[in-house]
């Protein structure tokens, strides 16, 4: 599959999320879906919420934010808290593994990919008969930046 059309399937398995939840396809809801199926990083509402407004002028920020927190309520939408006070939104369309770094000083973040931790947890839940699907959390901890102390 291309880029186009992984995106194209994305945004096709909104719609028919939508569809069957019994929400008309409107043209400001498709614009909604086809920016947040297509962001890349974590973005709040009030961001999303400019980016739909570019497409679709009239649109008012309630919608964006109740099309969001459906999607969120179902399981399409990761909600991040990263100390700021916003939550931050991002697409979701499979279980795979989702660790999030963040470091306590500088709010940076950034995701966590370690094959030895995925086996290490899989090795402990399965010998307590849990069958397992994947990781999501967040990592607390010091970034290398904020460890170097000043002077
Ligand atoms: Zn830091």
């Amino acid at each position: 599959m291309t880029r186009e059309q992984i995106v194209e399937n994305k945004i096709q398995i909104l719609k028919d999320f939508l569809n069957k939840k019994g929400f008309k396809s409107t043209k400001q809801r498709n614009a909604i879906i086809e920016i947040f199926a297509t962001l890349e990083n974590q973005l709040n509402v009030e961001e999303i919420y400019k980016k739909v407004k570019r497409k679709v002028p009239n649109i008012g920020f309630a919608t964006v934010y109740r099309t969001i927190k459906l999607l969120e309520k179902n399981g399409f939408a990761i909600r991040s808290h990263l100390g700021d006070g916003f939550s931050r939104f991002e697409p979701e369309f499979n279980q795979k593994n989702r660790l999030l770094f963040q470091c306590t000083e500088c709010h940076t973040h950034h995701p966590v990919e370690d094959d030895e931790l995925t086996y290490l947890f899989q090795t402990i839940l399965e010998k307590k008969g849990i069958k397992f699907f994947a990781i999501k959390g967040e990592i607390k901890g010091m970034c290398e930046f904020c460890q170097k102390p000043l002077n």
